[in-house]
């Protein structure tokens, strides 16, 4: 298999198979790796191959890895257990003697133990060490935050109650996870990249005041832009009923963005791309137009 992606049935695998098909990669060299088969008819209709594996579940990887070229390993959902994950992964890389890795990490400024964003980065980091220590080619993603997710970040009422976030005036690189996907199969289909660690985000990063005066200028409503310490806003979340692992999340990386930690400044996704990836300002035009 010339090409194995994991995590298939969730978006960014799938983005990237989509991208692979679309780039003219033969379908037959596409392997894609599911735990549950139960998700993957729509993979079984673009007719990749799937191979089943459970990031829990060492020999299936080891068994699923085996003829492996290239392994595009998508990072684990299951924040909790996912630094043990993907020790289990990175051995069973090593162990089926795949040529190449290449690894959805985190962006950040620093890797400092005390950053707000330690709550995903430990095992990123973790990640990247290991992949490393395996002597295995690899490329890393640093990937900023998902556009799709900024919704989220603001909320439902957002359009009546404003922007509510402790991210003072830092910024983030936010880019359109499709876009991502793109960014990953011509990664996997173009030389270069070799033992590189490249930051994957928007060409220009905003703050969330300026998503405030964005939303103000589409709906022609004053939204207003308020940042709260992090102890208020995890207050006021509890008070609001959001989960604990939520309101840490978005606290976590609103306070990363306060530190600069996501602020992206560069280009290196537009050219990887292979074009401009789509702004905050038309994402938001096209989310929030009709409300
Ligand atoms: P997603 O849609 O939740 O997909 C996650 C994929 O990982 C799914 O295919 C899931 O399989 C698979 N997976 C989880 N646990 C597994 C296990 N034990 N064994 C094998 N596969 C397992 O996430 P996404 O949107 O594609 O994003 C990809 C990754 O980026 C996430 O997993 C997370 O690590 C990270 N992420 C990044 C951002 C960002 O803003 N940059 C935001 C959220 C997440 P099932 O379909 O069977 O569950």
């Amino acid at each position: 298999m010339e090409i194995l992606v994991t995590g298939a049935t969730g978006n960014l695998g799938n983005a990237t198979i989509k991208a692979l098909l679309n780039k003219g990669v033969d379908k037959n060299s596409i392997g894609a790796l599911v735990r549950d088969e139960s998700k993957a008819d729509e993979l079984k209709e673009l007719g990749v191959t799937i191979v089943k594996g459970d990031y829990n579940d060492y020999d299936s990887l080891v068994n699923a890895f085996k003829g492996v070229n290239k392994l595009f390993f998508i990072s684990s959902s299951e924040v909790e257990t996912r630094q043990e994950q993907h020790m289990t992964v990175v051995k069973a890389a090593k162990e089926a003697a795949v040529n190449y890795i290449l690894y959805t990490s985190i962006q950040r400024k620093t890797d400092k133990k005390d950053s707000p964003l330690d709550f995903v980065l430990d095992s990123h980091m973790a990640t990247e060490e290991a992949i490393k220590e395996t002597g295995i080619t690899y490329t890393f993603m640093r990937n900023n935050l998902y556009l799709d997710f900024l919704p989220w970040f603001l909320g439902d009422k957002v359009l009546e109650t404003g922007v509510y976030l402790p991210a003072d005036e830092g910024k983030v690189g936010f880019m359109l996870r499709a876009e991502m996907g793109e960014i990953a199969a011509n990664l996997l289909t173009t030389d270069g990249h070799d033992n590189k660690a490249y930051n994957i985000s928007g060409t220009e990063a905003v703050s969330f005041g300026e998503v405030a005066a964005m939303l103000t200028e589409i709906t022609g409503k004053e939204i207003a832009y308020v940042s709260p310490t992090y102890d208020e806003f995890m207050e006021t979340m509890d008070n609001a009923g959001v989960p604990k692992l939520f309101a840490i999340m978005f606290g976590g990386f609103a306070q990363g963005a306060a530190q600069g930690e996501l602020e992206s400044g560069n280009t290196v996704a537009e050219r990887l791309l292979g074009r401009k990836p789509t702004t905050v300002k038309d994402f938001v035009k096209q989310v929030y137009a009709q409300k």
